[in-house]
């Protein structure tokens, strides 16, 4: 997850959204079935009235409806209120994508721009940190909206022994014609990455210089 776990906001909101979408569906249930009840309980009263059954029957039966009517009301006003909080909870949800989008945006402007060439291998070292934060913070995007990150990780650069894609810190060989160039740290046996002004070969190219 990348700065301060957007990511994790948002996957927390999305099942929030189903469960209220799902509330919203069972009172819409509800208030359909209440609708039919009143439909029958208002038709046995107008015949009540019309075959002049006795005051306690017409009673009864207008108590149903009242009853019904009652339920109806309250049915609609937590839908309503269900409702509003949904759109609230989308407008959350909307939020955190345009926070996970800015930031994106800025990872990847940063590590264009520490990209231009730049004097030392140390700082190199420091462009490729951010290059990957960009990538995890791109990744993060991509499977938060959805998208099919199977294809997108088809396309990616594979490094290292274990020919997998980039993540977490890695290291690169001093070697310029090293086939691998980046090594993730725990496949070639660090914990943490040596300092950066120290010069380090991955076992291939070590014997070589
Ligand atoms: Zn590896
Ligand atoms: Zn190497």
């Amino acid at each position: 997850m990348v700065n301060g776990s957007l990511g994790g906001v948002l996957f927390l909101l999305q099942p929030a959204i189903q469960k209220n979408l799902e509330s919203i569906k069972k009172y819409d249930i509800e208030w359909k079935q209440l609708h039919d009840q009143l439909a029958v309980s208002v038709e046995a009263y107008s015949k009540a009235i019309s075959s002049n059954a006795k005051y306690t029957e017409q009673l009864r039966l207008f108590t149903e409806c009242q009853q019904l009517s009652a339920k109806i009301r309250k049915v609609s006003q937590e839908k309503h209120i269900l409702t509003k909080d949904g759109s609230e909870l989308a407008n959350k949800h909307f939020e955190q994508i345009t926070k996970i989008r800015a930031n994106l945006a800025e990872s990847i402007n940063e590590a264009t721009t520490l990209e231009i060439p730049v004097r030392k291998r140390a700082n190199k070292r420091g462009a490729r940190k951010k290059e990957i934060q960009a990538e995890i913070a791109h990744n993060e995007i991509t499977e938060v909206l959805n998208l099919d990150i199977t294809e997108k990780l088809k396309h990616e650069p594979l490094y290292c022994t274990c020919r997998k894609t980039s993540y977490g810190e890695m290291i690169e060989c001093e070697n310029n014609k090293c086939p691998e160039q980046w090594f993730h740290l725990r496949c070639v046996g660090l914990e943490v990455a040596p300092p950066e002004s120290a010069v380090w070969y991955c076992d291939a190219c070590r014997g070589h210089f």
